[in-house]
């Protein structure tokens, strides 16, 4: 099997639709979402429709989350927050109502999927460090999990001690434990602003970071047309 492992799409269509495309030439079987569908872009009915028609295992983002419910976003910064109340006025009753019913972390074949971290997946911590991913590693019972929530793309590896970095390509290796950070669909942070997933073939045991390049300028255009802050076309094409 081929899995398409894809998240933090932030309502950003064009690298949605890039991104499902690239699955498709790839020969993705599976496609498999790590959350946060909506949350600063301006088409979150749109991605959200597309990921469901693909009626494949997902698990909730904190933005999806948010979008979902009534909270006062007091941890969310001033942007993010605007584009969370412009959210929920787009979304549909329904459409919460579903984003509200994800669980946060599931197991899918071989492997566990989780948006931020597995020692406690409804509290959003992000794992950056060693430190971080040591906590998750605890709670990870796989071999391998994928995760997302800061939109950089980056593996940690556990043997006999713990170790990670940037990564293109990873051969799955006995006796090691893998937390691979898929990167972000729809709002990069590494620096690199086209879209970014990982397939995991799971018979040759190899997983792939997937980069392409999408039409950002449509997706600024968007942004700012729906009158969301201007600061999140801007930092598209910043990766930032
Ligand atoms: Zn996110």
């Amino acid at each position: 099997m081929r899995f398409g492992i894809f998240g933090d799409i932030h309502g950003n269509l064009e690298a949605l639709e890039t991104v499902l495309n690239d699955m498709q030439d790839q020969g993705v079987t599976h496609p498999v979402c790590i959350g946060d569908v909506v949350g600063y872009g301006a088409n979150p009915v749109e991605c959200l429709e597309l990921v469901r028609q693909l009626n494949c295992p997902l698990v909730k983002g904190n933005h999806d989350e948010e979008a979902s419910t009534e909270s006062d976003l007091r941890d969310f910064n001033p942007a993010a927050a605007e584009a969370i109340r412009w959210t929920r006025r787009h979304l549909s009753a329904e459409q919460r109502g579903f984003l509200k019913q994800v669980r946060y972390s599931r197991p899918v074949a071989d492997f566990t999927i989780v948006h931020a971290s597995l020692d406690s997946p409804e509290k959003w911590g992000y794992v950056f460090n060693k430190l971080e991913a040591a906590a998750s590693f605890t709670y990870q019972v796989s071999q391998l999990c994928f995760f997302g929530h800061t939109h950089v793309p980056h593996v940690f590896i556990r043997d006999t001690d713990l170790h990670g970095g940037f990564y293109s390509k990873i051969k799955v290796q006995p006796k090691r434990k893998y937390f691979i950070n898929v990167g972000s669909v729809g709002q990069p942070r590494d620096g690199d602003w086209r879209c970014s997933y990982a397939i995991y073939d799971s018979q040759r045991e190899l997983i792939e970071l997937r980069r392409m390049e999408y039409d950002v300028v449509k997706a600024q255009k968007k942004i700012v047309a729906a009158g969301l802050p201007r600061r999140l076309a801007e930092r598209l094409a910043a990766g930032r």
